[in-house]
């Protein structure tokens, strides 16, 4: 039998873990994008991503648009 201590810190651990391997998971996600990115493929829909500019400056956007609004900004 486990006392309540041990199973919350079983619980906590759990969690952590958890945790950590959802962080890596997004951190691995968006790597990917950037790559995409940096290739000029849209991480969204695949289409080509081409240079705009905006009020703000340039900026990768999807050539989809405005299909797929998927922009890149300072990337
Ligand atoms: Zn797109």
């Amino acid at each position: 039998m486990y006392s309540i201590a041990e199973l919350l810190r079983k619980e906590n651990t759990k969690d952590r873990r958890i945790r950590k391997e959802h962080v890596q998971a997004i951190k691995a996600d968006l790597s990917e994008k950037k790559q995409q990115i940096l290739q000029d493929i849209c991480p969204t829909c695949g289409s080509a991503l081409v240079n705009r500019k905006g009020k703000y400056g340039y900026f990768k956007g999807c050539s989809n648009y405005p299909k797929c609004r998927f922009v890149s900004r300072g990337a």
